[in-house]
């Protein structure tokens, strides 16, 4: 089975991801998670993304779509199914996930929307810098009101134009992504399921 999970900063998208994970034994493909190895790692692709991570942009297509293609390559994700977090993130993306998908035979089972308050995400990631702080963590440079502002406007403009190329194949479910977390999972377990 592979899933993908859409929708803006915050929504809440790396949770299910795990919840999924533990579930159904999806391996998650976190894109940002694996831009801030690389950065970490300061490999080339980290070279390339720091600068543009830190403004709220978005990464160039080919370098994601690279990171992607080698990822999605490796027998574990093959094998268990995986679940997309962060990527496509541009209808270029999505375009370039397809021809991925096409040439190995594989299909996507779902794309899942995940709808929330554009003004919740302010306080929910405010709350994840906190817990993080609180926890001796290192809180993500772009976790800050004013990147926000901006990966918000990035969303709005890049991605979410993604929605309606693929309701369009009629692919696209939605569920209510301001319900309480396990309200969430739930919502997501039976589209998963099928129902
Ligand atoms: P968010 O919490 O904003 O959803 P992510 O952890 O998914 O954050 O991504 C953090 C940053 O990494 C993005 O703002 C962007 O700069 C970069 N990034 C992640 N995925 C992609 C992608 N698919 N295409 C381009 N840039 C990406």
């Amino acid at each position: 089975m592979n899933v993908i999970l859409l929708g803006p900063p915050g929504c809440g998208k790396g949770t299910q991801a795990a919840r999924l994970k533990a579930k159904y034994g999806l391996i998650p493909l976190s894109t940002g998670d694996m831009l801030r190895a690389a950065v970490a790692a300061g490999t080339e692709v980290g070279k390339k993304a720091k600068a543009i991570m830190e403004a709220g942009q978005l990464v160039p297509d080919d370098v994601v779509v690279g990171v992607i293609a080698d990822r999605i390559a490796e027998p574990d994700v093959r094998q268990a199914g995986f679940v997309l977090d962060g990527f496509p993130r541009t209808v270029a993306q999505a375009k370039a996930l397809d021809d991925m998908m096409e040439k190995r035979g594989w299909k996507l089972d779902r794309i899942i929307e995940m709808k929330v308050d554009e003004q919740a995400l302010f306080a929910r990631i405010d709350n994840r810098v906190r817990q993080t702080a609180a926890a001796g963590g290192a809180v993500r440079p772009d976790d800050n009101p004013d990147v926000l502002k901006k990966r918000i406007a990035v969303y709005r403009e890049q991605t979410q134009p993604i929605l309606p190329y693929y309701a369009a194949l009629g692919r696209l479910k939605s569920l209510d992504g301001m319900a309480a977390v396990d309200d969430v999972t739930r919502q997501l377990e039976a589209i998963v399921n099928g129902r």
